[in-house]
């Protein structure tokens, strides 16, 4: 399944880790290709198992899809307007069959893969006794388990302390974990405030309680907990951020526009798995409402500069699912529905190892990654609507299930969400808001 998934007609490929070609044509039915070799040869009928993936393929040196620039008008409108305005320049997302990805049809992972398991969104279920089976007790073996945030209710201390045990305890050898807008006490910069509206009671140390939180992050074995900053697997370089468009002023919020776009020019363009709480606009962000709440700027970083293999992520419960563009595969791994039910199943995903090329003496130099020019989109639109044209609303949502219904960022505490609709999450102290926010 992972060789059917992964090598296409196209692709520059290492026969036997040496001799480098070009994949002219496949046997479906028998998972084998034929292949144009490099000294103008050709090899017939070669098994999948020979084959690896060449540096350039892996950074994917010609882009396969358009990246016509999006046009301007597109950062001016919500985001369910503005999509259907970039799918008709970029083209649309195209849903994979989830069974590729998790399931009992899971196949074993091939020699010279790194198996990677995502999971997003688990809100404190660890901690809680569920009369039902949850996703959460079945989680499949891997070489690295990957956390898209939300991995409370609303990031108090103990909430955290709790995950931490049960995080340290699963058995894949690397984890690596990012905030998501629950996670209160990550984000020292609001927590002054968050911590107020979400009842954690008078904190006279914002400072202490957030170093604390943190530092039970960071006493997870064998874990790293990144924000705006990268690690490596065996040579698969990951970048994590937690940042979403503003959702109702939890943790790391920030509005749509030059503000988000800022954070995603930070990931470095070699990434090969990025990890970001929230979706990019168009690929997992569509809420039940109907309405889109992925964010514009990343994708548009995503497509035009970074256009990693992954890029896996939660925060639209409902959206659990895999898509590509054709160039990168995008995965929302939220764990729990939009119910807070923590039944989907994590998706897990096999990348060739670098090293398997490098030790048939490829360098990872030959297929650096094309550096694009700088994306004009960004700047300017991003400069109009920090002038305060952020009309498009928050996010798409609006609906039950919905998030921000399309309203500003608002300026007060009016900004509690509203719990109404969301069997067992936590319940705001208070919910006057005219926006209506899921606890994504
Ligand atoms: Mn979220
Ligand atoms: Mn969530």
């Amino acid at each position: 399944m992972m060789a059917s998934r992964q090598l296409a007609i196209g692709l520059t490929v290492f026969v036997d880790g040496v001799r480098e070609g070009v994949l002219a044509c496949e046997d479906a039915a028998a998972g084998k290709w034929d292949v144009l070799l490099e000294d103008g040869s050709d090899e017939h009928g070669v098994a999948a198992e020979r084959i690896a993936l060449s540096p350039s393929s892996l950074r994917v040196e010609k882009p396969i899809l358009s990246v016509k620039p999006i046009p301007r008008r597109a950062f001016e409108v919500d985001p369910t307007r503005a999509w259907d305005i970039v799918r008709s320049v970029r083209g649309d997302a195209r849903k994979l069959a989830i069974d590729d990805f998790c399931g009992e049809k899971l196949p074993p992972k091939r020699d010279g893969t790194l198996r990677f398991v995502c999971i997003s969104d688990t809100h404190s279920y660890e901690s809680k006794t569920m009369s039902m089976s949850t996703a959460l007790e079945s989680i499949p073996d891997g070489d690295v388990l990957l956390h898209c945030g939300d991995f409370t209710n609303t990031g108090k201390l103990a909430e955290v302390s709790a995950f931490a045990q049960w995080f340290g305890k699963l058995p894949h050898a690397r984890k690596i974990l990012i905030a998501g807008n629950h996670d209160l006490a990550l984000d020292e910069a609001s927590y002054a405030e968050t911590a107020r509206r979400f009842g954690h009671g008078a904190q006279t140390d914002v400072a202490g309680t957030c170093a604390k939180a943190r530092a039970l992050l960071e006493a997870i074995p064998n874990c790293e907990y990144l924000e705006d900053e990268g690690t490596e697997v065996e040579g698969i370089r990951i970048w994590g951020s937690p940042w979403q468009p503003e959702f109702c002023d939890w943790a790391f919020n920030l509005p749509r526009g030059e503000a988000c776009r800022e954070v995603w020019r930070r990931i470095p363009a070699d990434v090969d798995v990025l990890l970001t709480h929230g979706p990019p606009l168009g690929h997992g962000d569509l809420c039940s409402s109907g309405m889109r709440a992925g964010c514009l700027d990343l994708l548009d970083e995503v497509q035009l500069r970074v256009r990693p293999r992954y890029h896996c992520f939660g925060h639209i419960h409902e959206a659990h699912g895999v898509t590509t563009d054709g160039q990168t595969t995008y995965v929302n791994a939220s764990t729990c529905n939009m119910r807070y039910r923590p039944i989907n199943e994590a998706i897990v995903f096999d990348i060739e190892l670098p090293q398997r090329l490098a030790a048939a003496g490829v360098t990872a130099a030959a297929g650096a990654t094309l550096e694009h020019a700088a994306v004009p989109m960004g700047g300017k639109g991003g400069e109009a609507r920090e002038a305060g044209e952020n009309e498009g609303g928050a996010c798409g949502g609006g609906g039950e299930g919905g998030c921000c219904g399309g309203v500003r960022r608002p300026q007060s505490t009016q900004s509690v969400p509203n719990a109404q609709d969301v069997n067992s999450a936590p319940s705001p102290p208070s919910s006057q808001s005219p926006s209506r926010c899921v606890l994504a």
